[in-house]
């Protein structure tokens, strides 16, 4: 049986919608639609994952969150609208593993229920060159205390902005990332601007590695963002 997952979503038709594909990737899938109904169900179930809407009829999702996580912790992805930073940031602080921000491509929502089931069921296994800030894709070494990018031993120098990103992408790596969670990530939640400077870092990382080593690192994923995935040689 796959992992369990409560969707607490008041728009019936979305949460139908993520019940399905759910359903189809092998996961047992309940329902909410209203947050005391999502307590309620939380407090009988053991779940391994929540999906939590934060705008909900009888009890918003930040506080369904806070009280999950005082009585009945369990890892939460929010599903957040688009323009609401203040509960993104309140969301996290609350104890959310991860946002999805609304409206999403289903193989995101996907991959980041993958990431969280995977980071935090009981048998989590940490990547030790990850703990030590050390990041790798193939030839690749992307070290976070000493700020420095090599391949093959060679340094590639990066400015700040670059180097965040990279780091980003490679610690998703087989996870899309839109251009809006590359934004708010690499240039912070008060960034106002276009996300098209998501591509234009994409282009110079690209100009000092792809196209230097002659290896297709960073993928573009037409219509949704960018994925570095695993190294296969
Ligand atoms: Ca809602």
């Amino acid at each position: 049986m796959g992992a369990h997952i409560l969707v607490v979503e008041d728009e019936e038709k979305l949460a139908r919608f993520v019940e399905l594909e759910l359903v189809h990737e092998g996961y047992q899938v309940t329902k909410a639609s209203n947050g005391r109904d999502a307590l309620r169900i939380a407090s009988e179930n053991k779940f391994d994952l929540i999906l939590l809407d934060i705008i909900l009829p009888e009890l918003n999702g930040l506080e369904v969150l806070r009280r999950l996580e005082r009585e009945h912790p369990t890892p939460v992805i929010l599903l957040t609208a688009r323009d609401s930073v203040m509960d993104k940031v309140a969301g996290l602080d609350a104890g959310a593993v991860d946002y999805v921000t609304k409206p999403f491509a289903i193989e995101e929502l996907l991959a980041r229920i993958r990431a969280a089931l995977k980071n935090h069921s009981g048998s989590k296994i940490p990547a030790a060159a990850a703990q030590e800030g050390t990041l790798c894709w193939g030839p690749l070494t992307l070290s976070i205390p000493r700020h420095q990018v090599l391949f093959e031993g060679h340094e590639i120098t990066l400015t700040n902005r670059e180097f965040h990103m990279l780091q980003i992408l490679l610690e998703n790596q087989d996870i899309v990332l839109s251009r809006d969670t590359l934004l708010e990530k690499v240039c912070g939640y008060e960034y106002v601007g276009e996300t098209n400077v998501i591509d234009v870092y994409i282009r110079y990382l690209r100009s000092k590695i792809d196209d230097v080593y002659q290896v297709k690192m960073i993928q573009t994923v037409r219509g949704v963002g960018y994925v570095i995935k695993s190294f296969a040689s």
